[in-house]
């Protein structure tokens, strides 16, 4: 069983693809060729937003959308603790300062509660993370932050493809950023990401700096990254969103099939707990759960990959122990980063698989 099976999505995949890359092939336009058009053109649309700019990662895409934005050293960003590094990265990468927030236990998104105790004067934005494919409390934040006049900024990396009261993750607040990593809901065949706004001036910051700050050939307007997204990237992107619906609804229908016969252990186990007004992804189904470690290495033994997202909150790693004061104490961030666990997850999973993972979490409790 694999935690994550690319190799079964190419096999489906594999005419669409393979017809797509081999086009790049043929044309030759590996930097900046017609499908990266194509591309933005029609994530804007499935994300029901005016502009995409693909770019090379999800890092690069929170990274420029903060650039775009002038964050700059001395201002701080609220953010999550609870993420992947690339979310605090980014902020301090800027001279900014990452201003965590605990979380809410259920979801392990940011407690908008929270948030408006952390505003500074210097605060400039939001950062919050819409993570194991669920969005947080968007709207609640984004009026938190349009009453103190601070930008939002969406971390979708782990939801795209996902619903918040309707709406697609990624045109929630003002600039969303995804991740086109190869385990994310949708995956290209290396890195890759995308910026996602409805404002056409930051809109076009941020395709500038994501090509050196250029506005025209060798004319330099801001400083600026190679940020771009590979052709043959954006090639595999377009043929993997055609079936990218379809992909979501078998993820769900995993997810949900878990919840219903996992559920039944409720007292050892809680299974993910989705908002009424969400759908999510499921980019992982994480379980939160007492012996935790021992589950991990009895789900080993029955070769069961499972993972830990995430072992250690952003405010307990080294690298930011200069700018986080060495007496804050997030409980619940640090509760549940002892207490996750993620299960194999995918549109690929068949019920067989399903089931035995199921059975093996059975025998560990029994
Ligand atoms: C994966 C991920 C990123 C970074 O994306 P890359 O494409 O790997 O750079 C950022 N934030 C979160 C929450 C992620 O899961």
């Amino acid at each position: 069983m694999e935690f994550v099976d690319l190799k079964s999505q190419y096999q489906t995949l594999k005419k669409d693809v393979d017809r797509r890359v081999l086009a790049v092939l043929q044309h030759g336009q590996y930097i900046n060729g017609p499908e990266v058009d194509d591309l933005e053109i029609a994530l804007a649309d499935f994300v029901g937003v005016k502009h995409c700019v693909a770019v090379s990662s999800g890092t690069d895409a929170l990274l420029i959308a903060m650039m775009a934005l002038g964050i700059e050293p001395g201002d701080e960003v609220i953010t999550t603790p609870f993420s992947f590094i690339s979310t605090a990265e980014t902020i301090a990468l800027l001279g900014a300062k990452p201003v965590f927030v605990d979380i809410d236990e259920r979801t392990c998104n940011i407690d908008p509660l929270l948030i408006a105790p952390a505003i500074t004067s210097r605060t400039k934005a939001i950062m919050p993370v819409s993570l194991y494919g669920q969005c947080a409390d968007m709207d609640t934040i984004n009026s938190i932050a349009a009453e103190c006049k601070i930008s939002v900024i969406e971390d979708a990396a782990q939801s795209f493809g996902a619903t918040h009261k309707g709406k697609r993750s990624g045109g929630l607040s003002l600039i969303g950023c995804t991740s086109f990593f190869p385990s994310k809901p949708l995956g290209c065949y290396g890195d890759g990401g995308a910026c996602f706004t409805n404002d056409a001036k930051l809109a076009e910051r941020m395709k500038s700096i994501s090509l050196h700050g250029q506005t025209e050939r060798y004319h330099h307007t801001t400083l600026g990254v190679n940020g771009r997204l590979d052709t043959i990237q954006a090639a595999v992107l377009l043929a993997k969103l055609e079936k990218f619906n379809e992909e979501i609804e078998d993820r769900i229908r995993c997810g949900e099939r878990y919840s219903k016969f996992i559920g039944s252990l409720e007292k050892s186990v809680t299974t993910p707990f989705i908002d009424s007004m969400n759908t999510s992804v499921f980019a992982q189904y994480t379980i939160q759960v007492d012996k935790r470690d021992s589950l991990r290495d009895f789900m080993a033994s029955q070769d069961i990959p499972t993972a830990v997202h995430y072992p250690r909150p952003l405010h307990k790693q080294p690298v930011f122990a200069e700018i986080v004061s060495s007496g804050l104490r997030l409980p619940i961030s640090e509760r549940v980063a002892s207490r996750v666990l993620s299960l194999p997850v995918h549109a690929y999973l068949s019920e067989s698989e399903q089931d035995s993972v199921i059975h093996a979490l059975n025998s560990f409790y029994n």
